[in-house]
């Protein structure tokens, strides 16, 4: 669809702009790598840009390029309202539905009259955006934002610093390179971004090697808790906030946990639910191996949703009945959950 329009965008890009820039609430690596790669290749053409995320990021994105000047609706409202009003032309990035940036962001952004274009790769894209560039197959936003690049004929102005940015959100939505989502192609891109100066060691290291002690402790009592459903192939982690505030937690310190579970022998689906007493929810992240939708069974359960292999959720019920109510309803995927899938 996009393709269609990309003589058009050239154009509209071709002049200085207002320009938003935003990414979903409680942003991941591809959110602000997509979103700070998109800023700078931007500012090559001198528009006049901000990315403002709904809310705060975890620490260990917080030494990407461009990470001083992004602001947070949540706490600098005013500014940003003001900035969502006055724009010429606002990106969405890495979201599906306006409601995935929080209601009082939602509402500002619905309201306003400026054209938005999308770049995106989950299931099921509103149609808000007069440009709408959804493509559910790619690995990341980052490598879609690469693919924008291209189609405008600008690869050229990718510096090593829209190549770092763009490099975290393929890394971080891939889990380095090994989810069935990272193709060839995703290689070929990634190449590209090294050749053009990203320096892949370092970004490693500076989004995985940043653990702090509590955080390990943390991830221990995870494993503790880690239970498993083997007639079902499924296995389920669950935190509750006396154990978050034990451990002293951290924004972004339960990222990838869920992977541990995944990782069990025979398991095909997994899960941990995370007590939030300041969203008065539990949140909820879902992983699977193969056919099995998570998308589709968080869609159906917990008012959630994202890709097949990976999606969020929630729960406004205590962890107790949470749990029950995720076990009284795991036996109607019985078949699907019990289907073989490659090397398992
Ligand atoms: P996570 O479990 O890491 O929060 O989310 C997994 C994936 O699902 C991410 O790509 C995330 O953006 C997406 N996701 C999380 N929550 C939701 C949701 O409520 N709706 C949709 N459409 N996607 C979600
Ligand atoms: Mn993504």
């Amino acid at each position: 669809m996009i393709k269609a329009k990309i003589s058009e965008i050239k154009s509209l890009l071709s002049t200085p702009k207002n320009i938003v820039i935003v990414p979903h609430r409680n942003p991941d690596g591809d959110a602000m790598g997509s979103t700070l790669g998109l800023y700078h290749y931007l500012k090559t053409y001198h528009h006049n840009l901000v990315v403002i995320a709904p809310n705060d990021y975890p620490a260990f994105l917080k030494w990407l390029p461009g990470d001083d000047t992004v602001l947070k609706f949540e706490s600098q409202q005013e500014d940003c309202k003001d900035l969502i009003n006055k724009a010429d032309l606002i990106f969405t990035l890495d979201f599906n539905a306006f409601h995935r940036v929080g209601e009082q962001m939602a509402e500002v952004l619905e309201a306003s009259n400026a054209p938005k274009l999308m770049i995106d790769h989950h299931q099921q894209p509103d149609d808000y955006a007069k440009y709408t560039y959804s493509d559910v197959s790619m690995s990341s936003t980052c490598e879609m934002v690469y693919n924008f690049i291209e189609m405008l004929n600008d690869t050229d102005r990718i510096d090593a610093t829209i190549a770092t940015c763009l490099y975290v959100g393929i890394m971080t939505d891939t889990g380095s390179f090994r989810f069935r989502s990272t193709t060839s192609r995703t290689h070929q891109v990634i190449g590209n971004l090294i050749n053009k100066g990203a320096d892949n060691t370092q970004i490693h290291n500076n989004i995985y090697d940043t653990n702090s002690y509590s955080r390990l402790q943390l991830l221990g009592r995870a494993l503790q808790n880690l239970k498993i459903i083997p007639e079902l192939r499924t296995a389920y982690i669950t935190l509750s906030q006396t154990e978050l505030d034990e451990f002293n937690f951290k924004k972004g310190d339960t990222e990838g946990f869920v992977n541990y579970a995944l990782s069990l022998k025979g398991i095909l689906f997994a899960v941990i639910f995370i007590e939030s007493h300041q969203d008065n929810i539990i949140k909820i992240s879902f992983r699977s191996k193969g056919e099995f939708s998570v998308n589709e069974f968080s869609r159906a359960h917990f008012h959630g949703g994202g890709h097949t292999n990976a999606a969020g959720g929630r729960s406004e019920t205590d962890m107790t009945s949470t749990i029950d109510n995720f076990i009284s309803i795991l036996p109607q995927y019985k078949q699907e959950l019990s289907k073989a899938h490659n090397g398992h």
